[in-house]
């Protein structure tokens, strides 16, 4: 790009998507406001909270939506993954169950991803393919090591068959979550800069 330096802003649409309670408005709160609740309930209202980091001089914002709680019904609506260009895919590392459900995860992203490039063409060339949508798994509640059930190994490894970035977190004791929120803001700043 030719801009002065300073002169771009870039904003980028994460979602975050997973079985319920598997930690995902946690992750959130912990990213956006140094905060962890541990009787949190889906938090009606509010949709998206921006975070915004610096890459190359540039000030880079990140829009990250969280589901409050319709996932609990199955049903995340398209408008929430419309114009993502992120995604972090999150798994409970002590509930197998959440593991199992990131295949069914990665089909709802990849099916609403391809019906907005037929909807709508003016995305078409911009970054909406899925192999240019930043995605990580994301196996969280690594601080209940003791009751894991999905070892590392297999997180790592679906990760690797899928193409995604993988990284265990803990919204509770912060491990890794800047981490992972902010490898996956580069990785789409990479694909687009
Ligand atoms: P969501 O339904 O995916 O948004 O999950 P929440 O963020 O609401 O979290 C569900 C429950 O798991 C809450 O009781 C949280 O306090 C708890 N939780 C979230 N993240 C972690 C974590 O990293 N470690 C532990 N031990 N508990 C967590
Ligand atoms: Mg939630």
């Amino acid at each position: 790009s030719s801009d002065e330096e300073g002169g771009e802003e870039y904003l980028f649409k994460i979602v975050i998507i997973g079985d319920s309670a598997v930690g995902k408005s946690n992750l959130l709160s912990r990213y956006a406001r140094n905060e962890f609740n541990a009787h949190s309930k889906a938090t009606i209202g509010v949709e998206f909270q921006t975070q915004s980091m610096e890459i190359e001089g540039k000030d880079v914002k990140a829009q990250i939506w969280d589901t409050a709680g319709q996932e609990r019904f199955r049903a995340v609506t398209s408008a929430y993954y419309r114009g993502a260009v992120g995604a972090l895919v999150v798994y409970d590392i002590s509930r197998r169950s959440t593991f199992e459900s990131v295949a069914r995860w990665l089909d709802e992203l990849k099916s609403k991803l391809k019906m907005q490039l037929t909807l709508n063409i003016a995305v078409r060339s911009y970054a909406h393919s899925d192999t240019t949508v930043a995605r990580m798994l994301v196996g969280n509640k690594c601080d209940l090591d003791n009751m894991r059930a999905v070892s590392v190994e297999e997180g790592k490894a679906l990760a690797e068959t899928q193409g995604l970035f993988f990284m265990e977190t803990s919204a509770l004791d912060s491990t890794n979550v800047k981490t992972a929120f902010e490898m996956v803001i580069r990785d789409i700043y990479a694909n687009v800069s």
